[in-house]
């Protein structure tokens, strides 16, 4: 293969048409994994239509769960997306939103720099949008750029303009990429390639000339529908790919591949390189679709359960925890009011694990609180994550230390016991957006807890985004009752895990362990949480959930 220097850096563009929810995020992921896979070195970017500044604040219920990067980011879960697929650290640069370009443009306008000049869409907003995809350049050989939203939509248009001129200013190094939907009409029994049609269509009005097609569909195309495909929309046959429904995202690559989307791809750029390797998916899509071991089931418990994007992250870690212990993992949403309104959390029984994720405002929280109870009572392996701890030491604080009224001062500011507080710094804070504590931060485990074994060491990094901490005044207290902080910050001013030593598997977090997660490689939290349930799933009591009589 020929080195590419930054100058020489490919870009591809991923648009979407007829109907959102086509999976735009894992086609430019999948085919991120196929050219990563063939030696180059590949980066992905989400444009978001938006003009929030970034999803912080969004609630998950509107637009998903807000991954972090290790930098800090509160970006879109599609890079979550890419991070699992690519297995890279993504960053600030791999998202931005309409919000976020037109701020910088207005901050040069304040200073400035636009002196005695009109600022217009075109050409200062487009050159911000296309300068946003170029800082990616540095390093990489291939940037994905998806861009957020439908085509036909009026505020993905500069978007869609700024995407057209980057093809125009570096011609064949750029292309086109756009996913359409070919429903099948069960009254004729027929495919339908008309929306897919009316679709380039629309794109090409805005002056762009996709490359490659890749149509979602629940039946196979054939032949002569891609060829059909193809000669309405000037597509070369060989790039019009069929996206047929699969049982698991990670067959997405696999399913290009076999469709040699990468050769015609690389082939279009002019870049020769070596067959991928896709050993390792091969085994991830088949460790999935056929375990060897048990059928685990888990429980989360939590806020946002209507909608599975809010926590994205956390279902993709406790599959990867599947596929490490070999196991079949089934994960039930339960929203956590249903045990403030008569669901009696003995339910929990016909479950092998739960899981209490993250979350904002007092909605649900004394369902939380219940499950939690439960868990501990009878034995039930539980991970908690961010709000999940939180809850853990308000539930062991009430119930086990006797400290009545215990509770966040998140929910309850008037609380006898802020077990669980604002440290000096979040107390100054007055906005709301990009200002909690956010990012990778080093943590010290304790020799020997549930913590350091799972980890398999003492010194860890992980990615928080929350606001409130355990209070410090009340670590003695609940130390002396039984409650084990098996992880501090380096300084060890703020407590970052705790867990049950009397318990089979309890274990809650501060940071989000879910969204380093990887298929190829199960966060070690989640991979010890789904052994531990894997264990309860058995029969086979652990020696601990013997002792408990659980
Ligand atoms: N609401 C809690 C806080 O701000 C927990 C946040 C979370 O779960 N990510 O600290």
């Amino acid at each position: 293969m020929t080195p590419i220097g930054s100058d020489e850096t490919r870009y591809i563009f991923v648009t979407g048409g007829v109907v959102s929810s086509l999976g735009k995020g894992i086609a430019a992921a999948s085919l991120g994994v196929l050219l990563k896979e063939r030696g180059l070195r590949v980066t992905l970017q989400k444009l978001d239509p938006y003009i929030n500044v970034d999803p912080g604040t969004l609630s998950p219920l509107q637009h998903g769960e807000v991954f972090v990067t290790e930098d800090g980011a509160e970006t879109d879960l599609d890079l979550g997306h890419y991070e699992r697929f690519i297995a890279a650290n993504l960053s600030q640069e791999n998202n931005t939103t309409t919000g976020r370009i037109y701020r910088t443009v207005i901050d040069r306008e304040r200073r400035g720099d636009y002196l005695g000049r009109t600022v217009q869409v075109i050409p200062h907003i487009t050159d911000e949008i296309k300068r946003s995809v170029r800082v990616l350049s540095e390093g990489h050989d291939v940037v994905i750029s998806e861009v957020g939203g439908t085509v036909g939509d009026i505020e993905s248009l500069p978007f869609l303009e700024g995407i057209r001129q980057f093809r125009q200013e570096v011609g064949p190094r750029a292309l086109h990429v756009h996913l359409t939907l070919v429903p099948y009409i069960q009254a004729a029994g027929e495919l339908k390639t008309k929306p897919t049609q009316h679709s380039v269509r629309e794109l090409m009005q805005t002056g762009i000339q996709p490359a490659v097609l890749v149509c979602r569909t629940e039946h196979p195309l054939g032949d002569e529908i891609k060829g059909k495909i193809a000669g309405f929309t000037n597509v070369d046959p060989a790039g019009v790919i069929e996206a047929l429904d699969v049982e698991t995202i990670y067959e997405v690559p696999l399913q290009f591949r076999r469709q040699r989307l990468d050769d015609f791809v690389l082939s279009r750029f002019g870049i020769r390189a070596p067959a991928p390797d896709l050993t390792a998916w091969r085994r991830i899509v088949d460790r999935i679709k056929s375990p060897t071991g048990s059928r685990v089931r888990i429980a989360v418990v939590g806020k946002y359960t209507e909608l599975v994007d809010a926590y994205k992250s956390v279902e993709q870690a406790l599959i990867h925890g599947g596929i490490a212990n070999d196991v079949e993992v089934v994960i039930d949403w339960i929203g956590s009011e249903k045990l403030e309104h008569g669901l009696d959390p003995s339910f929990l029984a016909g479950y092998h694990g739960l899981l209490v994720p993250g979350g904002f405002g007092r909605r649900g929280i004394e369902g939380m609180i219940e499950a939690i109870r439960w868990s501990r009572e009878n034995g039930l392996p539980f991970l908690g994550i961010c709000l999940g701890l939180q809850c853990a030491v308000i539930e062991f604080a009430r119930n086990v230390a006797g400290l009545e009224g215990a509770h966040s001062y998140e929910f309850d500011r008037g609380s006898p016991h802020p077990v669980i507080c604002l440290m000096d710094e979040q107390r100054k804070v007055t906005t709301k957006g990009g200002t909690m504590r956010l990012g990778s931060y080093a943590a010290r485990l304790v020799p020997g807890s549930a913590a350091a074994r799972s980890y398999g060491s003492t010194a860890i990094t992980e990615r928080h985004r929350h606001r409130y901490e355990v209070n410090n005044d009340y670590r003695t207290v609940l130390k002396e009752r039984g409650l084990a902080f098996s992880a501090t910050t380096t300084d060890g001013k703020l407590v970052e895990m705790i867990e049950l030593p009397d318990h089979p598997w309890f274990v809650a977090s501060q940071s989000h362990p879910e969204l380093k997660s990887r298929p190829t490689r199960a966060h070690p939290l989640f991979a010890s949480f789904i052994e531990a349930a894997a264990v309860r799933a058995s029969g086979v009591r652990s020696p601990k959930a013997a002792a408990l009589g659980a």
